[in-house]
């Protein structure tokens, strides 16, 4: 399927929450959520009720859109996190909090993710010192993501690194802001995780 390319906002009021992909504008009063938070169509404003599946359903897509991901690398990183130790639904999350594109993200290096993901498919970041371009990379305890040299002083990057100290970075992430860099101390958690996701219900989805 291919990824998306209307409206964001409508994303935001199908799934009724705020899912934070257009950077500043979701914490003003310009959100469309805060303005207007039914589902977007003819009958968004109707009272339907959930049923079980729909809730499934609903969480999984939210989950989604919230990483930017299209429905096979969503399903991809469900598998993984089956295979491995733990909790399923937690592992899911772990996984896509350690994409390259959300480090970025979470380094206040980007508005949003797809503004992060963009960031990185132009080679604008290097991982342990060498360039990448690969959003999806898995990063790893130990791991040091940095700006490129020839990317620091385009005015993009300058206004960038102007916003970083007013951005929040979660405790797994020790960003340095003299040479705009961050090392990755340890792996997410899940309390880590800051947006109230309910995972449990994504994993009963892809166990029918
Ligand atoms: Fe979602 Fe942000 Fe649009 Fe609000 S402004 S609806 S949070 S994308």
């Amino acid at each position: 399927m291919a990824r998306y390319t209307g409206p964001v906002c409508r994303l935001c009021r199908r799934e009724g929450t705020k899912l934070f992909l257009k950077g500043e504008r979701c914490m003003t009063g310009k959100c469309a959520i805060d303005r207007r938070s039914t589902a977007p169509g003819q009958h968004g404003a109707a009272n339907k009720k959930t049923r079980e599946y729909g809730m499934q359903m609903r969480e999984k897509q939210k989950t989604k859109r919230y990483y930017g991901l299209l429905e096979k690398q969503f399903r991809n990183y469900f598998a993984e996190a089956d295979r491995r130790e733990g909790m399923t639904g937690e592992n899911l999350l772990k996984l896509l909090e350690t994409r390259l594109d959300n480090v970025v993200y979470r380094m206040g290096m980007a508005e949003s993710r797809k503004e992060a993901r963009q960031l990185v498919l132009h080679a604008h970041f290097q991982l342990n010192g060498k360039k990448v371009n690969i959003p999806s990379m898995l990063v790893k305890v130990g791991d040091v993501i940095t700006v490129a040299p020839t990317s620091k002083d385009t005015a993009k990057f300058k206004e960038l690194i102007e916003g970083i100290d007013s951005k929040f970075s979660p405790k797994w992430l020790e960003v340095n802001r003299e040479n705009i860099s961050a090392k990755v101390i340890a792996l997410p958690e899940r309390e880590d995780i800051d947006f109230p996701f309910e995972e449990q219900l994504i994993v009963e989805l892809y166990s029918k």
